[in-house]
């Protein structure tokens, strides 16, 4: 059967502006992204990797130019306010970076930012979005997440930081989860479990990986 496409990526081009003249990170980007599919980018160090999902998701730098469509669900995210962006960003569009520790809030309980979003796009009380969060945490393999859901960061390991990050970005079950080398800074057989884990996820919510 023919899966519907959720996302259209059309001559994509970022230049960014810099005191050394212009630097043409990507140039000419075409991609569908479908329901439930996973779509992989590879590309040697610097060629664009970053710079591409960091567009998909409004969170450019200052000094990029941006030209080319990005088509989801009807609207060209190229054209979106930063007020209309904050509707789609952490809710239908989420995204995993590399170092769990910039993604997570040192100074925050653990259940309480993965309650975070479910709060602010749910509009959920505190205590439902805290009754969801634990079972994230289960969801993603933290054990005794009972026990766990009142720690700070600094109180895991970093694979178990990860899948909080992971918990996070499924909180809101967001149709596209964008996961920019998500298990680079954890160790190998950390970094099998994470994948198998997100693979698990996108079996039972047919949301779609980049
Ligand atoms: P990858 O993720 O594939 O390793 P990136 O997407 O991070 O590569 O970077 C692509 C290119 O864009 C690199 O040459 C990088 O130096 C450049 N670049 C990224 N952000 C900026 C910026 N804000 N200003 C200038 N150049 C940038
Ligand atoms: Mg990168």
């Amino acid at each position: 059967m023919d899966k519907e496409t959720i996302l259209q990526v059309k001559d994509l081009f970022v230049d960014f502006r810099t005191y050394a003249g212009r630097v043409k990170a990507i140039r000419d980007v075409s991609f569908d992204l479908k329901k439930g599919e996973t779509l992989a980018i590879v590309g040697e160090s610097g060629s664009g990797k970053s710079v591409t999902t960091r567009t998909l998701m409004g969170l450019s730098a200052k000094n990029a130019e941006i030209k080319g469509d990005i088509l989801f669900k009807g609207k060209n995210l190229t054209e979106l306010s930063e007020n209309d962006w904050s509707k789609v960003r952490g809710n239908e569009i989420t995204m995993i970076f590399q170092d769990p520790m910039t993604s997570l809030d040192p100074t925050m309980r653990i259940g309480l930012q993965i309650a975070e979003p479910i709060m602010k796009h749910e509009k959920a009380s505190k205590k439902a979005a805290l009754d969801r969060a634990l079972e994230l945490m289960k969801q993603v393999g933290i054990p005794n997440a009972e026990e766990h859901i009142n720690d700070y960061p600094h109180q895991w390991s970093g694979g178990m930081r990860q899948r909080a990050v992971i918990a996070i970005a499924l909180a809101t079950n967001p149709e596209i989860l964008i996961a920019d080398e998500p298990t680079t800074a954890l160790d190998v057989t950390i970094q099998a479990q994470i994948l198998q884990l997100m693979k698990k996820i996108q079996k039972t919510s047919d949301s779609s990986i980049i």
